[in-house]
């Protein structure tokens, strides 16, 4: 599940986004864990709604892949930090 699934609306259909060219890169399919995120996660870096699909990935998405730069793993440890809860 993509960032465009969880978020109707997003990003504005004027900007283009990385994920958008080759979402299998950012979303695979089915996967709890993506093992292999350096490709997706540098691109991320490029992207002109970097921090606002960070921000939205951290509070909302538990699915695998990678959002804003991160991986699921890490979005579940900055969520965890964010509730105080030490991981
Ligand atoms: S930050 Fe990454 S996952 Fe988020 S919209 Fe941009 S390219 Fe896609």
């Amino acid at each position: 599940m993509s960032v465009f699934d969880l978020q109707p609306g997003f990003p504005p259909h004027q900007v283009a986004t990385p994920c958008q060219d080759d979402p299998e890169l950012f979303f695979p399919a089915g996967s709890g864990y993506y093992v292999a995120p350096a490709r997706a996660v540098a691109l991320c870096g490029s992207c002109p709604v970097f921090f606002a699909c960070r921000e939205f990935g951290v509070v909302h998405a538990d699915e695998g892949g990678v959002w804003g730069g991160l991986t699921q793993p890490q979005r579940r440890r900055a969520r965890a930090r964010r509730m105080g809860v030490a991981s």
